[in-house]
């Protein structure tokens, strides 16, 4: 399965990956975790992009570009794998669609997690992380069940986004309309765009993209 999450920050691309690499056994590449990663570690992209990223502004193509490429060539992706966070501009799509078509790996679907804007600046402002596992949460929406306590792990500690502050999401929201929207024209000319409501519950969103997934054997 090769497959792209499309859809504005706060979708809940990376909720649904999650659940779609349990379901169906392949990789999700999170470009944004991957750049936190690099900020994270001090790395020479890190420090290019943790000003930028705070500005709530995209990282420069030819940085996406690069780390994408490398990523694709690793064994694990062979299987497949949902693209969560990239492509987010049409230069990063063309790139995607030269690197898929050289190897042979053409993409199965795009599909977009369609959700309204208020809603966005709702789920980012709520949104936090378990800092051992990872688990995903939100202050509303997914609270975990032992207030204080990963539901995962028992991990107590959690960590916000640097980047998931009210001033920042404007910015995010403008760049996703201006730079990532034209996208969706993109990949509705080959074919291959369906869309999702984004706006039902967690489990209703899982389970419209499993109907769409499971309608074709990969
Ligand atoms: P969200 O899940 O809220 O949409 P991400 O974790 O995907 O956010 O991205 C966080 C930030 O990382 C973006 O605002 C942007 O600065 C940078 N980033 C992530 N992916 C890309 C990309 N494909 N192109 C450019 N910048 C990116
Ligand atoms: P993205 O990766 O697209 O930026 P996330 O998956 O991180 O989005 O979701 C953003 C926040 O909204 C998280 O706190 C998550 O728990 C919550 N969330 C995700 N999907 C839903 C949903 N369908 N309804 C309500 N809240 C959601
Ligand atoms: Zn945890």
């Amino acid at each position: 399965m090769r497959l792209i999450l499309l859809g504005p920050p706060g979708a809940g691309k990376g909720t649904q990956a999650k659940r779609l690499e349990e379901r169906y056994g392949v990789v999700q590449i999170a470009t944004g975790d991957m750049l936190r990663a690099e900020v994270k570690s001090g790395s020479a992209i890190g420090l290019e992009a943790k000003a930028i990223m705070e500005r709530g502004e995209l990282v420069p193509d030819s940085i996406l570009i690069g780390m994408l490429a490398a990523r694709v060539q690793a064994p694990d992706v062979q299987k497949g794998f949902i693209l969560d966070g990239f492509p987010r501009t049409v230069p990063q799509a063309q790139a995607l669609d030269g690197m898929l078509a050289e190897k042979a790996l053409p993409l199965d679907q795009v599909i977009e997690l369609k959700v309204d804007d208020a809603a966005l600046v709702e789920r980012i402002a709520g949104r936090f992380t378990c800092a051992k596992c990872g688990e995903g949460y939100h202050d509303r929406f997914k609270a975990p069940k032992t207030p204080g306590t990963c539901d995962v792990c028992g991990g107590t500690e959690f960590t916000r986004r640097a980047d998931d502050r009210a001033e920042t999401v404007a910015a995010r929201l403008e760049a996703y309309h201006r730079q990532t929207a034209p996208l969706l024209p993109h990949y509705a000319a080959q074919g291959k765009l369906q869309q999702v409501d984004g706006m039902a519950e967690m489990d209703e969103v899982t389970r419209q993209l499993a109907a769409l997934l499971d309608r074709k054997p990969f």
